[in-house]
């Protein structure tokens, strides 16, 4: 810029004093140009090559250090197996002298042998990740609510409001994953019955989409005239207003919109109910219960008997014939939904699809353990964690859950971040509940989930260079995260 400058100055000068000049100036003045050439094009030289050499200083350096997780990983890794041997060696010390020292049979050495191995497993993955769960207090709380459930139920014996059912533990909490530094929310699905003399309908939209995100719940008033001994009422349909006077309004008039079951006077219903409950339980003034102010759902604190605070979210729920379906209060997105909508919900499927395996698996919570690993990585990230979910859940039917104990850790992680890479390089992440025939035979699935095409997750990718190419970026940082996990525990 500098020498620019004083070239342009130059040519002005020259230009201004042009005419006046004699032929010795001008021959002074041409050798100086010659020079000044000289001097710019070795600047220009100088310049070039100090560019090389930052550029190789630069290679020098970036090369390993963009290696530099990779060799921390590999030494932690050699470091991690010699510390492991050097444990499997002493186990096995202890129990070779003890052997001497003892006469005990074939049989009874074997058993602990096998033992040992197991805890080597056990071991490998638990020094990287101990896994962490509430199930003590799930199984609390579920209790807890399952009682009060009961009571609401006798309030409501004489009205035609919707019957609450037993609670169904739902979501990361109840799945055993949930984020370990987040406070843990235990969320519940309420079942809703229709009352005597009502039945839900389930509207699922003219859209054919799935799941349904527009589905709704009429309410319909059904006959039951001959049977008003049996079920201790009149029949709305065929009353007349005078015989009618003395029983509890229908349905339609208390939590309906336009005969459509309305989430947010439900909502605000329940949330009262479930208070004249808990008064009527008559727990130790140190209990308490708060009920917050949430539009779709009852959301609560519990203060139990030595002050701790457990915080629970109660969804409501019509199942879907006898399916693990729900039209559910649950939000889906961010921003306003219709009152009168009801989501379809995979979260019963989900939580029945994890305890399948858990029932089948010889350790038997050991998916939390990646669940919980990759929540933690996902932190921050656009990947929602439903995404990484449903490839876990792929990963879990497709892969042998023997190849997915302790010791293989590392290599499932790796598959794990392997597999969301692929996904995203060809935009597509099929849903694990639609149109997949590799769903575990317990979980029972409306026809229309079974007969239909493959749902992909990542249709937002496809036609968004920009977003896959992030995505592509938020792998990288994930598979960073990760190492930074293994090398510094956090
Ligand atoms: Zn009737």
């Amino acid at each position: 810029m500098a020498l620019a400058f004083f070239f342009a100055l130059l040519a002005q000068r020259v230009s201004f004093v042009g005419d006046e000049l004699d032929a010795e100036t001008l021959e002074r003045m041409r050798q100086r140009e010659v020079f000044l050439q000289e001097q710019m094009t070795q600047q220009w030289l100088y310049i070039e090559n100090l560019e090389k050499s930052r550029m190789g200083i630069r290679a020098l350096l970036f090369s390993p250090l963009s290696y530099w997780k990779i060799w921390n990983v590999i030494l932690f890794l050699v470091l991690l197996f010699c510390f492991t041997r050097k444990i499997y060696k002493k186990f096995q010390d202890i129990r070779s002298s003890t052997d001497e020292e003892s006469s005990v049979s074939k049989m009874e050495q074997q058993e602990p042998e096998q033992q040992q191995e197991e805890e080597e497993d056990l071991l490998f993955a638990d020094l990287i990740w101990p896994v962490r769960t509430h199930q003590t207090n799930c199984r609390e709380v579920h209790l807890l609510f399952s009682s009060l459930i009961d009571i609401c139920q006798n309030i409501l014996v004489d009205t035609f409001y919707p019957v609450p059912e037993c609670p169904i533990g739902v979501g990361s909490v109840y799945e055993g994953w949930y984020p370990a530094e987040n406070i843990p929310v235990f969320c519940l699905l309420v079942p809703l019955m229709a009352p005597h003399g009502h039945v839900f309908r389930l509207d699922l939209g003219t859209t054919g989409q799935l799941p349904a995100r527009n589905s709704r719940i009429r309410v319909h008033l059904e006959c039951t005239c001959g049977r008003e001994q049996q079920m201790g009422m009149r029949c709305f349909l065929h009353s007349s207003k005078k015989q009618l006077r003395n029983q509890h309004p229908s349905l339609l008039k208390e939590l309906c919109t336009d005969s459509y079951l309305d989430v947010e006077k439900t909502a605000r219903w329940f949330q009262a109910l479930i208070k004249d409950a808990w008064d009527r339980m008559r727990f130790p003034e140190e209990c308490e219960l708060n009920v917050e102010e949430s539009g779709r759902s009852c959301r609560l604190s519990v203060t139990d008997f030595y002050k701790q605070v457990f915080l629970v979210n109660i969804l409501f729920g019509v199942q879907q014939d006898n399916t693990d379906i729900f039209l559910s209060s649950q939000e889906i997105e961010a921003g306003k939904i219709p009152s009168t909508t009801w989501p379809q919900s995979c979260a019963v499927a989900e939580v029945k699809f994890f305890q399948h395996v858990a029932a089948r698996a010889e350790e038997s919570n050991f998916y939390v353990r990646y669940m919980q690993v990759c929540a933690y990585i996902l932190a921050g990230l656009n990947f929602s964690t439903c995404e990484l979910k449903t490839m876990l859940m792929q990963l879990l039917t497709a892969i042998p859950l023997e190849s997915w104990q302790g010791k293989y850790f590392l290599q499932r992680m790796d598959d794990i971040l392997h597999y969301l890479r692929c996904c995203v390089e060809v935009n597509r992440l099929n849903h694990f509940f639609i149109g997949n025939e590799d769903v575990p035979a317990e979980i029972i699935l409306p026809q229309e989930f079974q007969v239909s095409k493959p749902l992909n997750l990542f249709e937002y990718l496809v036609n968004s260079p920009v977003r896959q190419k992030q995505a592509l970026e938020e792998v990288d940082e994930l598979q960073d995260r990760l190492a930074s996990l293994l090398i510094y525990g956090k």
